[in-house]
């Protein structure tokens, strides 16, 4: 009897299982991977739209692409799912499958920050990066805030990887002089658990000018006034930007899966609380960032888990590893292998920057099409 894996969301979690069980099952079960898109996107495409170096279509890898034995992708939309009986409810069908993978990412609560709506941009979706980088073109120069709004959020280098390319994009247009940039988060240090990687990117900030100011968050803007509200103040901005509240999709609240606010998991085994039940990357809360490398790295732990289950025996990855690189503008990319798992606690050393890395990031990107589409 064959295995039938229901794998509910194509991004990169889904896609780096369904190809990890694509070659582990063969004979012993089947995938159906599910997403309402009909393309998948990378997340630093986003950076790339928003400087106007590649366009959504350039960017866009049709899920209609790929070929992967045994993995069958369907476009329907998830609109409930019963953990305890493992069904499935889609805009198309009902599913009843043996195991089933949750990986639909998170979601952004704009409203949750008053004034964004209205008056401000973001660039982690694709239209937000559209948009921005429209705006950005009209940009004569000005006050520009990019403010983090909570924690968590995807990929934590982000917000500086933009300011730094912002800058370089300034310069180029020749009003860097005319303009303000400042940096505001919640967070103690840019990536907490990097101290190389934050010393260097507030190095690379204070020799540019820019402004970061840690520990403190925007509740809300007044677009009105251009108004940042602060807790204990307000700061004027021409530009704001901000990195948006995240949160769970709905149809994981509705299905009982969170538990304050994100998927419950064993960090071991990526298995929610209900048998066959598993949930990876950005969805699950496992006490580590969120960015595509860790999702990649809890994909290996649930093949190793569902391949376990099948044959009976067998290891599992340990997980919380990945690799990020992170742009430093003026044409150099650094490189972070993070380990939070390693003996004596987690490990992030910074490589570079350096102009070397920029191509190992595009092979990154290259691998993993060539890995996922089977083209
Ligand atoms: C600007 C930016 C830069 C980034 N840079 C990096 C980087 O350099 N390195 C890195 O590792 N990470 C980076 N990230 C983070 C990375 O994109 C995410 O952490 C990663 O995509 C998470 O993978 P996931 O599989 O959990 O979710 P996702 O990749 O978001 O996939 C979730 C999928 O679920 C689908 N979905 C959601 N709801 C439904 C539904 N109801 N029905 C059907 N389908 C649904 C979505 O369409 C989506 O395809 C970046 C993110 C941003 C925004």
């Amino acid at each position: 009897m064959t295995t039938n894996v229901m794998i509910l969301g194509a991004g990169f979690g889904g896609l780096e299982l369904a190809s990890l069980l694509s070659e582990r099952l063969a004979g012993d079960g089947d995938v159906t991977l599910i997403d309402h898109s009909d393309a998948f996107v990378f997340g630093f495409s986003k950076l790339e739209i928003l400087f106007g170096h590649q366009t959504r279509e350039q960017v866009r890898i049709p899920y209609g692409s790929i070929r992967r034995a045994g993995v069958e992708f369907r476009r329907e939309r998830v609109l409930a799912i019963d953990p305890a009986a493992r069904r499935v409810v889609t805009d198309a069908t009902v599913y009843d499958p043996d195991v089933i993978v949750v990986a639909l990412g998170a979601d952004y609560d704009i409203d949750a920050t008053p004034g964004f709506a209205d008056g401000g941009f973001e660039y982690y979706t694709v239209a937000g990066a559209e948009r921005l980088r429209d705006e950005l073109e009209a940009f004569r120069g000005g006050r520009v805030m990019l403010a983090v709004l909570s924690i968590p959020f995807k990929c934590p280098p982000a917000p500086y990887e933009a300011i730094l390319l912002l800058h370089d994009r300034l310069v180029s247009r020749g009003i860097r002089d005319a303009t303000d940039l400042h940096v505001v988060s919640p967070q103690p240090a840019p990536i907490p658990v990097s101290p190389s990687t934050s010393a260097a990117l507030e190095q690379a900030m204070a020799e540019r000018g820019i402004a970061y100011t840690k520990r403190h968050r925007v509740y809300g803007i007044d677009p009105g006034a251009k108004l940042a509200h602060f807790k204990d103040h307000d700061e004027p901005y021409d530009l704001f930007v901000g990195v948006p509240v995240h949160k769970a999709p709905d149809v994981l609240v509705e299905a009982g899966l969170t538990e304050n606010g994100w998927v419950a998991v064993d960090p071991r085994t990526m298995q929610t609380r209900y048998p066959g039940v598993y949930a990876i990357g950005d969805c699950a809360e496992t006490g580590i960032p969120k960015a595509g490398t860790f999702a990649e790295s809890a994909a290996h732990v649930v093949a190793d888990g569902i391949a376990r289950s099948i044959r009976g025996a067998g290891e599992l990855a340990p997980g919380g590893t990945g690799l990020c690189y992170v742009e430093f503008g003026d044409g150099e990319v650094g490189r972070v292998d993070v380990d939070f798992h390693a003996e004596g606690g987690p490990t992030a050393p910074l490589l570079g920057p350096s102009a070397a890395y920029v191509a190992e990031k595009a092979e990154f990107g290259a691998a993993r099409r060539a890995r996922w589409f089977g083209t």
